[in-house]
């Protein structure tokens, strides 16, 4: 059974209620490889809050994409993968806690269903309830983490522990991500402290600065990522600031001197051999984005490049 987009050469594209690819909106989980979810919470962002808006900015733009991926031997993810747009979990506006359960409720019920999920944030605190539910079902998640900040910081004002800025500290002291086989990329710019990026080293993180990630190149960073997670259930988390400014404006805390959109894609088009258990897109804020919405139709490329490993994946699996 394969269910497919609404057919863009049928039906033009601003027509409908826009859903992730225009893909069905789920109406069961039964039957389900992988599921688009809206994760709308911003509660966690110590900068820009807005990646409210982002799921449904990021659906809105993902109408131009189509179902072929010729970068992956001309697949189309949705004749391998049943893929339905399941809408956004719930959250409480301002309360970052209590946003973290909801949305940990929404995503275990993809995982314990065997869904892949592919999240659309909302602040990067979202990633520890998506792992929370995830390490439940497959134990401790390898992390391949694209930023260019660690994220691995251990209070924010008033000694808070729930944060964008925390998510892979917790993980990490909550044993539900095995930093001994995680990796975070893209690292850069100005710290607030010399050990910024020692402290997830410290961790057990293996850390790429942008300039070590592109000096390797995609294929050479492929496999570096493959090496280090030695095929356990892998999460990627995608913080759209891994990107230049020019190319993901629209981002909490943007760093200038990234990758630019090409490379970016270059990147995640190299990926393979990952055990892909769940994805996430996170950090994209519309209401800096402007009328060229470039940010959010980066987040739905990313997002569908993503879906196109997980595709190719199990194509290859299935022989
Ligand atoms: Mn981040
Ligand atoms: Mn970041």
């Amino acid at each position: 059974m394969s269910v497919l987009p609404i057919d863009s050469l049928e039906t033009p594209r601003f027509c409908g209620v826009p859903t992730f690819m225009r893909l069905p909106q789920a109406t069961t989980l039964s039957g389900l490889d992988a599921a688009v979810i809206g994760l709308p919470s911003d509660s966690g962002g110590p900068y820009r809050t807005g990646a409210r808006f982002a799921p449904n900015a990021v659906r809105a733009m993902s109408v131009m994409l189509r179902p072929i991926n010729p970068y992956r031997g001309n697949i189309n993810v949705f004749e391998e993968l049943v893929v339905a747009d399941v809408g956004d979990a719930n959250v409480v506006p301002g309360y970052e806690i209590e946003s973290l359960e909801r949305i940990g409720e929404s995503v275990a019920a993809l995982v314990n269903a065997g869904i892949v999920p592919f999240a659309i944030g909302g602040d990067h605190s979202i990633t520890l309830a998506e792992i929370r539910a995830l390490a439940k079902v497959h134990g401790p998640i390898a992390l391949v983490h694209f930023d260019s900040h660690t994220d691995t910081w251990d209070k924010y004002f008033a000694g808070k522990k729930y944060s964008a800025g925390t998510p892979f500290r917790r993980g990490a002291e909550e044993a539900i991500i095995d930093p001994a086989h995680s990796i975070q990329i893209g690292m850069r710019g100005s710290l607030f402290q010399r050990d910024d990026i020692s402290q997830s080293i410290d961790l057990g993180y293996e850390v790429l600065t942008t300039d070590d990630a592109l000096d390797l190149g995609p294929r050479g960073l492929a496999q570096r990522i493959a090496d280090r997670v030695g095929g356990r259930p892998t999460f990627i988390s995608f913080d759209m600031d891994f990107i230049d400014p020019s190319a993901a404006p629209a981002v909490q805390t943007p760093e200038a001197g990234g990758p630019t959109a090409r490379e970016t894609l270059q990147i995640l088009r190299a990926l393979n051999d990952l055990n892909l258990v769940g994805c996430d897109v996170v950090e994209a804020n519309p209401l800096y984005d402007g009328p060229g919405q470039i940010t959010a139709l980066m987040a739905a490329t990313v997002t569908a490049e993503l879906m196109a490993l997980l595709a190719s994946q199990r194509a290859h699996a299935e022989g």
